[in-house]
């Protein structure tokens, strides 16, 4: 049993409870006022903007606003936390009740969305890393006060597989949304996980650890199932799995032991006396949802009828906006939905994730994509040469036209060429040919790869079926 909880950041400009700038990677301690670093007698005051993007999220997760929300304070000790507490929600949080729906070998299932709270993100520690600084740690209060949404899903989500599609589901929501950027690595979009494991049969969850620490989603569904492994183990060794959090690290590739988990009531929550109840009239709650975006699924059930694409391709294509925008671009140039999502999803994807490149980056553009399909359509580069071509394209950034120009890649069509060709083939191979007029038709295929290899990948394939077929039967 999986539960997860993602911290989003809210692309707020300033902070949740000050006027302070929330842009990244500024000198330390640049972006701070009284507010924020906890100076005596500072109150907070929130950013409407940030609650706007709190019950835009809300409302995208189908969850219920609450028309009254409290802030609460959650009081622990940390050096990267001046006031000791941070603002967030307890008992009363924004919205509740909502889900997300996430494709499971084909199905779609449902994971609840159990509550979405706001809170103020802490600052950051850094510890001196060279030999004149390795005594000492720092702090950045630059981060200190940025809004955060904390995002609660329920005990649906039943592997590691599935948490990873949850959480790109997620992600692609808040960027569908343009509330968070979504980036694990800049932590902007951060998750801890809980995992028990229960023996077949047993109706109530086992103990529980919380996992920390992973920053892309492929150490998510890695830790997941270290994790899962290392409780069974626990379990059929006779042993108890304890309640804590863990640490996944990521060199070693296994999970480990932190420290024990604090219960809520540790943190001594109580409303924070300093803010108001905040209160949301339904009119704002209509105003946003009358504005929100077109989101993820409601973009892909468009893709399958406006587009008449398969639902894994349309799946696919919308699992960012980013990649749905590249895909109506080159349609909109090239209209022949499936081609284009068949080279999306076949070249184009695996080149950026060779990469590890996101598609506002690829190199090949819509149009250039585009271009080299009208190319294969006139029949200017063959299929199979628009390989080569695309690879060209990626690499270099160029034309495919130019590119096409450059290499002599230019298909031939004129028959004599290929009859050349062909009989070139058939006189270095006679045994073959003899084979295939003796019957072994199954050696066609051998002969048009030779013919192919003489054209080096230029000869039209059709015409080169054709003729060939005429020479061979002699
Ligand atoms: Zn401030």
């Amino acid at each position: 049993m999986i539960g997860l909880e993602v911290h989003a950041q809210l692309e707020t400009r300033s902070k949740i409870f000050c006027g302070c700038s929330t842009a990244f990677g500024e000198e330390p301690n640049t972006q701070t006022c009284p507010v924020c670093t906890g100076q005596p007698g500072s109150l907070p005051v929130v950013n409407r903007k940030a609650v706007e993007f709190a019950i835009k999220l809300g409302l995208a997760t189908s969850c219920r606003i609450a028309p009254v929300s409290i802030f609460a304070r959650k009081n622990y000790f940390y050096p990267d936390l001046p006031k000791g507490y941070q603002i967030s929600m307890y008992e009363y949080p924004l919205a509740e009740h909502g889900f997300i729906e996430i494709m499971v070998n084909g199905q779609k299932k449902q994971i609840q969305i159990i509550r979405i709270h706001m809170e103020e993100d802490a600052g950051k520690l850094k510890h001196g890393e060279t030999p004149e600084t390795e005594a000492f740690s720092y702090v950045d209060f630059n981060r200190t006060g940025v809004p955060l949404v904390e995002i609660v899903s329920g005990p649906d989500i039943r592997s590691p597989e599935e948490a990873g599609n949850y959480l790109r589901k997620l992600r692609s929501i808040l960027q569908y949304l343009e509330i968070c950027t979504g980036d694990m690595e800049k932590g902007t979009f951060r998750c801890d996980a809980n995992v028990s494991v229960r023996p077949t049969g047993q109706k109530e969850f086992g103990t529980r650890s919380e996992l920390k620490n992973m920053n892309s989603f492929r150490h998510v569904e890695k830790a997941l199932e270290y994790e899962i492994k290392r409780q069974i183990e626990v379990l059929e060794d006779g042993g108890e799995v304890v309640q804590e959090t863990r640490l996944w690290d990521v060199n070693q590739g296994v999970t480990i032991s932190m420290r024990g988990k604090e219960e809520a009531h540790d943190y001594r929550y109580f409303p924070d006396p300093d803010l108001v109840p905040l209160k949301i009239e339904q009119d704002w709650i209509e105003k946003i949802r009358k504005n929100l975006p077109e989101l993820p699924d409601q973009k892909k059930e468009r893709f399958i009828q406006q587009y008449q694409i398969p639902e894994y391709d349309a799946e696919i294509l919308t699992s960012t906006k980013a990649m749905a925008n590249y895909f109506e671009e080159c349609v909109r140039l090239f209209p022949e939905p499936k081609t284009v999502s068949n080279w999306m999803m076949g070249d184009l994807l695996r080149e950026l994730k060779r990469d590890e490149r996101e598609i506002d980056l690829c190199p090949v553009t819509p149009q250039y994509l585009s271009e080299m399909l009208s190319m294969i359509k006139g029949g200017t580069i063959s299929g199979k040469i628009a390989k080569d071509v695309f690879e060209e394209m990626y690499r270099t950034g160029e034309r495919p036209e130019k590119i096409v120009r450059e290499k002599g890649w230019i298909q031939i069509l004129d028959e004599g060429e290929i009859e050349k060709a062909i009989e070139r083939a058939m006189e270095a191979n006679t045994k073959q040919v003899e084979d295939y007029r003796k019957g072994k038709e199954k050696i066609f295929g051998f002969f048009v790869g030779e013919v192919m290899k003489q054209t080096k990948g230029k000869a039209n394939p059709k015409l080169v079926n054709e003729l060939l077929r005429k020479k061979l039967k002699g």
